[in-house]
C-alpha cells in the first residue's frame, strides 16, 4: 500500500472511451506507475448548467472499461461526495491513504491545465501531486507551454504534457454520434457500448 507511484485519472468519463484508456496506459508506462485509479467526477464545479449523465452510470461504465487491465482500478470517492467535487479534496484523501512516501500523479486533459489557476486551492493541488496533461494530436502546444511556464513561475511546480495518439476520440463526439444514430464501434469498449444501449443513454 505504501511507497507506491499512483496515477489518479480524473475525468467526467461521459462516456469513457479508448482515448482515456490509452492515456492512462501511456502515463502508467511512461511514469512507471504501480497503478492507475480512474476517479469519475461527482458533481463537477465547472459543469454548472450542463447535463451530465448520473454518476452511477459513469462509474459503472468505467468499471466495465477497465475490467481487463490488472493495473487499473476505479474509485467511488468523488461520486459519493455530496456537493461540488474539488480535486484538492480528492488528492488529500488519496495522499492520506497512500502516505507521504508514495507519489501521486494526477492525469487529466490538457484543457484542464488552462483552467487550473482557477481551481480551488491550486497550490495544494500541485503540492499533492505531479500533474500530467494529456494532449490530443494537433493540440496548440505553444499555448500550452506558455501556461506551463506561468504555473512553474507561480508555484515552482512542473506540469508534464503528454501527447497521446489515440486521444482524438472525444466523449462529446461519441454522445453526438449516439444521438444521431451513428456507429461508435471501435471508439469505446464493446461492454460500454452495450451498457449505453441497454440503458438508453445519450439518445
Ligand atoms: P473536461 O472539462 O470535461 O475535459 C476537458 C478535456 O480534457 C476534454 O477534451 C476531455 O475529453 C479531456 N479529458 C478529460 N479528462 C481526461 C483524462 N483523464 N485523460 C485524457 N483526456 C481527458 O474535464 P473533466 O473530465 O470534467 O475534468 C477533468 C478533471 O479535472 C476531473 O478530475 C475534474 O474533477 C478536475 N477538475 C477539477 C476542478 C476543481 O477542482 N475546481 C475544476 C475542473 C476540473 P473527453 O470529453 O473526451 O473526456
Amino acid at each position: 500500500m505504501k511507497n507506491q507511484k499512483v496515477g489518479i485519472m480524473g475525468g467526467t468519463f461521459d462516456p469513457i472511451h479508448y482515448g482515456h484508456l490509452v492515456t492512462a496506459e501511456a502515463a502508467r508506462t511512461h511514469f512507471h506507475l504501480d497503478k492507475v485509479i480512474f476517479t469519475p467526477t461527482g458533481t463537477p464545479p465547472h459543469k454548472k448548467g450542463y447535463r451530465v449523465t448520473p454518476a452511477e452510470d459513469r462509474y459503472l461504465m468505467t468499471i466495465l472499461a477497465v475490467n481487463d487491465n490488472p493495473f487499473f482500478d476505479v474509485s467511488r470517492m468523488e461520486i459519493e461526495r455530496t456537493g461540488y467535487s474539488y480535486t484538492v479534496d480528492t488528492l488529500e484523501l488519496f495522499y492520506n491513504e497512500y502516505g507521504q512516501d508514495s507519489k501521486l500523479y494526477f492525469i487529466s486533459g490538457a484543457d484542464a491545465v488552462f483552467d487550473i489557476l482557477t481551481w480551488k486551492d491550486v497550490d495544494r493541488v500541485l503540492s499533492y501531486c505531479t500533474f500530467i496533461a494529456a494532449t490530443r494530436p494537433g493540440y496548440p502546444v505553444d499555448k500550452l507551454n506558455q501556461k506551463l511556464s506561468q504555473i512553474k513561475k507561480l508555484y515552482g511546480k512542473e506540469v508534464y504534457p503528454m501527447e497521446v495518439t489515440g486521444l482524438d476520440i472525444s466523449s462529446t463526439d461519441i454522445r453526438m454520434r449516439i444521438k444521431e444514430g451513428l456507429s461508435v464501434k471501435y471508439l469505446l469498449p464493446e461492454s460500454v457500448e452495450i451498457y449505453i444501449n441497454k440503458n438508453g443513454l445519450y439518445r
